[in-house]
C-alpha cells in the first residue's frame, strides 16, 4: 500500500490531516511516532517556505511522500500579526493557552470586532524533491473569552464567520468542512491522487 507521511508533531493537526486524507486510501504514517531525530526550524519568510521546509525535510529523510502545513492567524487590527509568527507568539516551551492569552492581551487595547483569518499552506513533498502546494483560508473574529473545548491552538478564541460558534465549539467533522486546512487539502487532492497513483 502507498504511504504518506504527516510532517508534523502537532497531534491536533495530525488528527485532522488523517481524516482529510482518508479519500486517498493510502497508509498514513504519523510524524509524531516516526521522526524523533528530524528537527525543522521554521526559518522561512512565507507560509509556503515553512511548509515546504517541513514536508521537504521529512520526505528527503525518510525517502517517501510527505505532507505538511504552515498555518498563521492574521488579525486585522494587528496588521496581520501574529501571522507567520503564530507559533512563536510566546517564547520556547509556551503552551497553546499561553499563546491565546498573549494574543488577547495584545488585542485588549483595540476596539472590537477583532476580525481575523486562519491562513494555511499545505505542501506535498516527494523523495526526489517534488513540491506541490495549495492554500486555504477561513474568515472569522477573535473573541475575548474562550469558548468550547474541541480543536487546538487558537480555536477556542476564533469565532467562525457565519457559524456563531468558535472552532473549538464546532464538531471535528464541521471543522474539517470549513477550516483553512480542509480547504487547502481539498484544492490539493487531485494532485495528491496523481502523485500517489490513486
Ligand atoms: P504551525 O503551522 O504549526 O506553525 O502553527 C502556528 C500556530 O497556529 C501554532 O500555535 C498552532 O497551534 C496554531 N494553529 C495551527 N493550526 C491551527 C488550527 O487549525 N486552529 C487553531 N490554531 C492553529
Amino acid at each position: 500500500m502507498k504511504q504518506l507521511l504527516l510532517a508534523s508533531r502537532n497531534p491536533g493537526k495530525c488528527r485532522e490531516m488523517r481524516v482529510l486524507l482518508q479519500p486517498l486510501g493510502v497508509e498514513i504514517i504519523d510524524g509524531i511516532e516516526l521522526a524523533t531525530e528530524v528537527r525543522v526550524d521554521e526559518i522561512g519568510k512565507t507560509y509556503a517556505e515553512n511548509a515546504s521546509l517541513k514536508a521537504g525535510i521529512f520526505a528527503e529523510h525518510f525517502r517517501i511522500w510527505a505532507i505538511g502545513d504552515d498555518t498563521g492567524l492574521e488579525v486585522d487590527v494587528l496588521e496581520g500579526a501574529p501571522g507567520l509568527h503564530s507559533a512563536r507568539l510566546v517564547g520556547p516551551g509556551g503552551s497553546d493557552a499561553d499563546r491565546r492569552n498573549r494574543l488577547l492581551s495584545l488585542l485588549g487595547a483595540h476596539p472590537r470586532p477583532w476580525t481575523a483569518r486562519f491562513r494555511c499552506v499545505v505542501v506535498l513533498a516527494g523523495p526526489e524533491g517534488e513540491i506541490d502546494m495549495a492554500e486555504g483560508e477561513c474568515e472569522g473574529e477573535i473573541i475575548p473569552d474562550e469558548r468550547g473545548d474541541g480543536g487546538f491552538g487558537y480555536d477556542s478564541v476564533f469565532l467562525v464567520k457565519g457559524m456563531g460558534r468558535t472552532m473549538a465549539e464546532i464538531s471535528p467533522e464541521e471543522k474539517n468542512l470549513v477550516s483553512h486546512r480542509a480547504r487547502a487539502v481539498q484544492v490539493l487532492l487531485p494532485t495528491l491522487k496523481e502523485r500517489l497513483g490513486r
